[in-house]
């Protein structure tokens, strides 16, 4: 606040000057050379003084002890009270109103929305820059606590109202002052009209209105980190964001260049290559990374292929959700890596962490090799297709002692002129409860593919069945070939019922034994 003499905060309206002038304690500039800032007349102590005064005034008699520069103990008027205040009151008021102004102008000059002050004030009268903070206020000239003091106090002021002039200690003031204070705690922090009805906090109460501000604050952070964990479509969540930025930090990829595909349960991401950490494993130059969604909702009804594999269903009822997740990743790892020993074409496993699978990238310079389904094929392509993917699947069945269980024109990629075999982590061995239910379909799309594609020596799903599994299963419609694979897949149940899982167990050198009883 500006230094003003005292004389220039007279009222327009204060009567002929030297009536009030000889009256007023401090209003002999000839007898004294001190001009008064407003900030010095608002000390603690000029109110402490003034408020004695006030007391003075109901109790005559007593003479006033004055101390300091402007009421030196001689003509003191104290029906001047009143009018001091008033002056000093309307000095403030204009001085802030003043202020005000400014800062309107400061903050709507660059704006295209411009904001009006007058509301503010009467709910902030304190404050007029809500973006600057109480620490740095305090360490101006600004200080809310001297030179814009008053304006604390309702702006009906002081008439009638005296000894309403207070300090900065007083508990009214500082109260109110606690009370607007509120106002900067965080917006989702509910403080009601403390303001509005004249609320004053003690600082104790304040502190600690504050403290659970705080962590309120810090609660809802997390809750909206929560909220986004479980919302997110295409953006991973913050732990799978640290597991991504450890592989590229550990130098093992080199940067993940961005999203190949985002499906119900896993965002696909491709990344280049870095260095491994041991000799004998060598990062492929593009990797993919298969990051198994978190979100359970898609898995759940996926439940059926992995409760009851024997190899996890041990495992399965004693985990939770979270770690069922995981096992999707680790089962598409076990898978491509049977794949991948009985040389079928296949993304190679680099590492698994969590649900985060990272394997070798089927496609060049970041561009995904295509789904059989999206790529125009010759003729003798596709023929080559079809025979490459019959030879597949008895691989996969013989070999590897599986079945895809989502095999189509989706999950196949056509690449180096040939076919490759992804997204096995559904995949199950063929003794699952289910398993020869999802081969039949497997056949189904794939023969039904290569039928529409023009391959007239595909066989029909039935055929193709038989072909992959090695079972002979005569049934002429496929009403009563499913029944009978729903039968052979019961008998294997009470098979494993009677004598125990590990009967049930295929050996990997030719067909199922247990169909062979
Ligand atoms: P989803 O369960 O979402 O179908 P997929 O394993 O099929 O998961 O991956 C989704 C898509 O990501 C695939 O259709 C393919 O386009 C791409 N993709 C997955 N793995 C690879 C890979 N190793 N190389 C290239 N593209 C891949
Ligand atoms: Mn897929």
């Amino acid at each position: 606040m500006d230094s003003v003499g005292v004389a220039a905060a007279a009222p327009p309206d204060a009567g002929p000057g030297p009536a009030w002038q000889s009256k007023c304690p401090w209003g002999t500039p000839n007898t004294t050379s001190i001009s008064c800032s407003l900030a010095d007349v608002m000390s603690e102590q000029l109110a402490k003084e003034l408020q004695l005064e006030e007391e003075n005034a109901a109790f005559p008699e007593v003479v006033a002890v004055a101390e300091g520069p402007f009421i030196t103990g001689e003509n003191i008027d104290t029906s001047s009270d009143l009018m001091l205040a008033q002056m000093l009151q309307m000095e403030f008021d204009r001085e802030y109103d003043a202020q005000l102004r400014r800062e309107e102008k400061k903050i709507n000059g660059d704006s295209k929305v411009s904001i009006s002050f007058e509301n503010y004030r009467k709910v902030h009268p304190y404050d007029s820059d809500s973006s600057e903070d109480e620490v740095d206020w305090q360490d101006t000239r600004h200080d809310p606590y001297r030179a814009d003091k008053p304006t604390t106090t309702p702006r009906r002021g002081f008439i009638g109202k005296g000894k309403d002039i207070t300090t900065k200690h007083d508990e009214v003031v500082c109260g109110r002052k606690n009370t607007a204070r509120m106002e900067n705690f965080a917006p989702e922090f509910q403080v009601g009209d403390g303001i509005g009805m004249d609320l004053k906090l003690s600082n104790q109460v304040f502190n600690a209105l504050k403290q659970h501000a705080y962590s309120e604050e810090r609660r809802s952070a997390r809750l909206h980190e929560k909220k986004e964990h479980s919302t997110a479509e295409k953006a991973v969540d913050p732990k799978t964001r640290l597991l991504l930025y450890k592989m590229v930090n550990a130098g093992m990829l080199e940067t993940i260049t961005g999203c190949i595909s985002t499906g119900k349960e896993s965002v696909v991401f491709h990344a280049y290559g870095g260095k491994s950490a041991t000799e004998d494993k060598v990062i492929p130059p593009e990797c993919a990374i298969k990051v198994f969604k978190t979100t359970l909702n898609e898995f759940k009804n996926r439940d059926k292929y992995i409760k009851d594999d024997y190899r996890f269903k041990d495992r399965f009822s004693k985990l939770n959700p979270r770690k069922i997740i995981r096992m999707w990743a680790e089962k598409e790892m076990h898978n491509l890596a049977r794949m991948q020993n009985a040389g079928i074409p296949c993304p190679q496993v680099v590492i698994l962490k969590k649900h985060v699978l990272v394997m070798s990238f089927i496609g060049k310079d970041q561009i995904p090799a295509p789904k059989l389904k999206d790529v125009t094929l010759s003729s003798e392509d596709m023929k080559k297709a079809y025979y490459q993917t019959l030879n597949m699947m008895q691989q996969l069945y013989k070999e590897c002692n599986l079945v895809h269980a989502d095999l189509s024109e989706y999950n196949m990629l056509w690449h180096d002129g040939k076919v490759w075999l992804i997204d096995v982590s559904q995949s199950v061995e063929p003794t699952h409860p289910h398993g020869l239910e999802f081969l039949f379909r497997d056949c189904r799309n794939v023969a039904q593919f290569f039928q529409k594609g023009g391959v007239a020596e595909a066989l029909n799903e039935r055929e193709l069945f038989n072909a992959v599994s090695g079972l002979n299963i005569t049934a002429e419609n496929e009403v009563d070939f499913q029944a009978e694979i729903e039968a052979l897949e019961k008998m294997n149940e009470d098979h494993v019922q009677n004598h125990g899982k590990k009967l049930s167990t295929f050996s990997s050198d030719g067909d199922p034994p247990i169909y062979d009883e």
